[in-house]
């Protein structure tokens, strides 16, 4: 591990639980690191021949997140199934830094970093973030490394921070010392406060409807400015940070919310929100 490289794809880590919505929740670093992985290809890869096989290869590792296929037979020894994945999301002390494959399980079998699945793998990062904040998902890994950085002496230190593991500190091996990783009791449940169920349907609608607002933005965005395309995408994260608040039940989220129901009552009645599914627009009126 690399811990600039990590904090970039921890977010995808960051889910407690292990379903298909796992696999959408990504960094908006990603895509700024996975080119040099993709990079050698270039040698001996035709370009067209490279575009199809990222996007196959993208699909392939959307289906592997649940925990609905237990396993898959002889597959398992060749492809990354299911059930090796869902060890490369454990937390769980056997689980870390293994089944780093996307599509074929092979390289781990070679390069020696496959773990099968044996006991109930508990998901997450092992020190969980907590929150359904998307910002401070989002944020956390950088504002984490930026504050080691300082906080640890000497130059060289200051880079191990950066380019050595995430468990790394001065005296210890570079990917940290595996007894400062948390011991699994098997009790471990993922975050999810109370919230009332009006708060639950509440939320389920608007998200909806964001949903909506962002479709419509993808179908129109070469007839926007930049201005228009940069305020609707402000628009949109200010609305999944306000959804994230009102589920972790924070006292300040009613306030967040009821600025970004009037900031979006504005909006639309000026007419620049339009929506790609005319029958949410009964949403849009309450
Ligand atoms: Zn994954
Ligand atoms: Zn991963």
């Amino acid at each position: 591990e690399v811990n600039i490289l990590w904090a970039a794809h921890q977010v995808h880590h960051s889910s407690e639980d292990y379903n298909l919505f796992t696999a959408l929740r990504q960094s908006v670093l990603q895509k700024y690191t996975s080119w040099m992985f993709n990079l050698p290809m270039a040698l001996f890869i035709p370009p067209s021949v490279f575009a199809v096989h990222l996007q196959f290869n993208l699909l392939y590792q959307f289906w592997i997140h649940t925990e609905v296929i237990n396993k898959l037979g002889p597959l398992e020894w060749i492809l990354n199934t299911p059930s090796h994945h869902r060890v490369h999301h454990g937390r769980n002390p056997y689980c870390i830094d293994k089944n780093y494959g996307g599509t074929l399980i092979i390289w781990d079998r070679i390069f020696g970093t496959f773990e099968a699945e044996d006991e109930k793998v508990v998901y997450g990062l092992t020190h969980p973030v907590n929150s359904f904040d998307p910002i401070m998902l989002q944020l956390r890994p950088l504002t984490h490394i930026w504050n080691t950085f300082w906080a640890t002496p000497g130059f060289c230190n200051k880079l191990s921070v950066i380019f050595k593991g995430p468990g790394w500190g001065p005296g210890k091996p570079r990917l940290g010392l595996p007894e400062e990783i948390p011991v699994i009791t098997g009790k471990e449940v993922p975050f999810n406060p109370i919230v009332p169920a009006y708060l639950n349907c509440y939320a389920v609608v608007h998200f909806a409807v964001i949903t909506d607002l962002y479709t419509e933005l993808l179908a129109t965005v070469t007839t926007l400015s930049q201005g228009t395309v940069l305020l609707r995408i402000c628009f949109i994260i200010l609305s999944l940070a306000s959804f994230g608040l009102l589920m972790e039940n924070k006292s300040k989220a009613g306030i967040l919310e009821i600025i970004r129901c009037l900031v979006f009552i504005g909006v639309y009645k000026l007419g620049y929100f339009r929506g790609q599914f005319p029958f949410l627009g009964y949403a849009y009126e309450v």
